[in-house]
């Protein structure tokens, strides 16, 4: 692989340990249950619900799709998560966005109760990250930190620059990281149209990419030496590409996340590991 990082040998690793921690659970009698609530209908969704229902059953987590009308109101909605919330045959809810035009969705997400919030969105559950307990954190910020934990780094004192500020990547990622003594900077649309990025980025030993603008950070910006975790996904054409132009930021970083390949498969395994900890959680109710 020279220089890049595996994201698929990462994802088996975890998919492994869910495994084990299925069958301990199996065990005691507790069989994880997913359920995906899903208003309306898009192309893009349904290709991720299959996805989502495929990764489930192989790992043994019974998945179900409570489709709701697009029609439906947000006090519906809510009330059908409600419904989910209190059956205690169901271990894990995940709601599927985009929602419709008019429902609020913060307050749908904060509806699911924190034990059964896979996604981490709940704001007790972003809480606890703020406390350094991330029981229950966004997949794709916990993905990142897999990564970066991966490669051995130790993070104490090191150099690290988040670009994005987003509610489920970049803030969480900025907090799991400065939890271990790095120096985090967080920079978005204000670092760019200040004229700052460049000089952010080329300090970083380990750099963060959750923007959605392909090619946005250049590869001769990136610190020789520096670890790349790209989690930017954009179509160009028929190719699927992340936010740092991948060709020369390979040459200059000691480790580089591909894409595809890098983050997607990492996050898609650590939604397994949140259905068993969600799982773990309810059974200690
Ligand atoms: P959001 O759109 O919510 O956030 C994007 C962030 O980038 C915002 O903070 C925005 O700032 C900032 N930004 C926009 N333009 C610039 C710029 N020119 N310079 C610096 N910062 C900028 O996206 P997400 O965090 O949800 O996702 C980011 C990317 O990651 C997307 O491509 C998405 O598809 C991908 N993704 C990949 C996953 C995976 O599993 N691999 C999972 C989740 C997301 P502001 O708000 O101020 O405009």
């Amino acid at each position: 692989m020279g220089n890049l990082i595996d994201g698929k040998a990462i994802a088996e690793k975890i998919k492994e340990e869910v495994k084990k921690e299925l069958e301990i659970l199996k065990g005691e009698g507790i069989i994880p249950k997913l359920v995906a609530v899903y208003v309306g209908e898009n192309p893009a969704s349904s290709v991720y619900i299959n996805q989502q229902r495929k990764n489930c059953e192989k790992a043994g987590i019974v998945y179900e799709l409570k489709n709701l009308p697009a029609d439906t109101t947000e006090a519906q909605v809510i009330s059908e998560i409600e419904k989910l919330n209190n059956d205690k045959s169901i271990t894990g809810i995940i709601l599927q966005l985009p929602l419709p035009k008019g429902i609020d969705t913060r307050k749908v997400q904060a509806s699911i109760i924190p034990e059964k919030d896979v996604e981490g969105i709940n704001p007790a559950n972003m809480g606890w990250i703020i406390y350094g307990r991330p029981y229950l954190a966004p997949c794709t910020a916990l993905a990142v930190k897999e990564i970066i934990d991966s490669t051995g780094v130790d993070l104490y004192g090191k150099d690290v620059v988040m670009v994005g500020h987003s509610d489920i990547v970049g803030k969480p990622v900025a907090l799991l990281l400065v939890d271990k003594f790095a120096t985090v900077s967080i920079c978005h649309i204000g670092t760019s149209d200040a004229g700052m990025l460049e000089d952010y980025v080329s300090r970083a030993d380990i750099l963060v990419v959750a923007v959605g603008k392909a090619n946005l950070i250049p590869g001769r910006w990136i610190k020789e030496g520096a670890i790349v975790v790209d989690v930017g996904i954009n179509r160009v054409g028929d190719k699927i590409v992340g936010d740092v132009e991948f060709e020369t930021a390979k040459e200059r970083s000691s480790l580089i996340t591909p894409v595809p390949g890098g983050v997607g498969p990492v996050t898609t395994a650590i939604l397994l590991r949140n259905v068993i900890i969600s799982a773990k959680w309810a059974k200690n109710k």
